[in-house]
């Protein structure tokens, strides 16, 4: 588009967004339609298959009631509903586990300064970070997609704020605790722990939060809490990081509906357990049945490597026979071989087994 004397007005767009951005997942609408393919296996996001528990919807619906109103003691609530599930810890919300993230580099991070990302992982911390005007350094992982703790502390050094996942998004791998201490230990800038997916494995964390004071540790309602439509993340944050996140963040943005669907759902704590005993159940099933290796995975998904093929080929070849799943080409640093398969429902991991099983 141009204007006066020919002014193109997208000359005004910062060159970060140029380009690129956020690759999302092929949708059940990309393949319904092809011949043949009746029902959609839905293996490309992560999201629990199960709808949000009876309680959630009950109290979202009734906070659709109020919805005149800007929120606020829907979004206290939730904090104190956290305290009740967790433990006397200190909490900050936000839209999704994205929201947050986004809040604690505003939080932090001048244009310029350092962001630290172990590698390869979940993109959106780069393409936030960038939106800072970070300069975003990776640290590669070993090759197994294990955390080395001392060269992560070596090239994160100065960083101010640094990305650890755990379990890992795309690659599954859990870090132990310990060696998320050690790091915790030679930073001297904040470590951003993601644990999305931290319901699916045995590793606890939470205790770190007693010694560390740059620790902050990402979660979301999105995946084990299936509210990934309502778009509630939080973090367990040190005391003092309350107030400046606070007023970093963008005025009311948690939404009241969200905010009490998400503290109904804390108060059905059997709803996790169910998905937890279907996610461990079906991803052993997933690691004995595929003939292509399956990494070991501590998420309701699993990284599998299917050379010779190509992620992409394999992805597009699923899709038309009515499964998605997550081609890996997009997340740097991880090579052209590796489709991302979400724990779904039965029917849909043994699809997935009949389609990848005879490729
Ligand atoms: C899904 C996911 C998130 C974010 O989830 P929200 O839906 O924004 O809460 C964050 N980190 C990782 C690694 C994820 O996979």
């Amino acid at each position: 588009m141009t204007g006066k004397q020919g002014f193109c007005y997208d000359s005004l767009v910062r060159d970060c967004y140029r380009s690129g951005g956020y690759v999302y997942a092929a949708r059940p609408g990309d393949v319904t339609g092809k011949p043949g393919v009746t029902r959609v296996a839905r293996l490309a996001s992560n999201e629990n298959p199960d709808p949000p528990s009876p309680r959630a919807i009950e109290m979202g619906k009734a906070a659709l009631c109020d919805a005149n109103r800007y929120p606020g003691d829907q979004v206290t609530g939730l904090v104190s509903a956290l305290q009740k599930y967790h433990g006397p810890y200190h909490f900050v919300t936000g839209v999704g586990m994205d929201g947050v993230i986004e809040t604690v580099l505003r939080t932090f991070v001048c244009a310029g300064d350092r962001v630290a990302i172990s590698t390869p992982t979940f993109s959106f911390y780069g393409l936030a970070a960038m939106g800072q005007g970070a300069d975003v350094i990776s640290v590669p992982r070993e090759n197994d997609f294990s955390v080395d703790p001392v060269r992560f502390v070596r090239e994160a050094a100065d960083a101010k704020v640094s990305f650890l996942c755990s379990p890992n998004n795309p690659t599954g791998t859990v870090t132990p605790a310990s060696d998320v201490a050690e790091i915790l230990e030679g930073l001297s800038g904040i470590l951003f722990l993601d644990n999305a997916y931290v319901e699916f494995c045995n590793e606890e964390y939470r205790p770190l939060m007693k010694k560390y004071g740059n620790l902050v540790i990402g979660r979301t309602m999105s995946k084990a809490f299936s509210l990934a439509g309502l778009r509630v993340g939080y973090a367990f944050v040190p005391e003092w990081m309350v107030p400046c996140y606070t007023r970093a963040m963008t005025p009311f943005s948690l939404n009241s509906v969200s905010a009490s669907a998400a503290i109904g759902a804390l108060e059905d704590a059997d709803h996790v357990t169910r998905a937890r005993e279907r996610v461990t159940r079906l991803r052993d099933f997933v690691c004995r049945e595929c003939r292509f290796p399956v990494h070991p995975s501590g998420a309701n998904f699993v990284l599998v490597d299917v050379a010779p093929h190509k992620g992409c080929d394999v992805a597009a070849r699923l899709a038309g026979r009515g499964v998605i799943v997550r081609s890996c080409e997009s997340f740097p640093g991880l090579g052209d071989h590796y489709i991302r398969v979400s724990i779904g429902e039965e029917w849909e991991m043994k699809r997935f087994l009949e389609e990848i099983n005879c490729l």
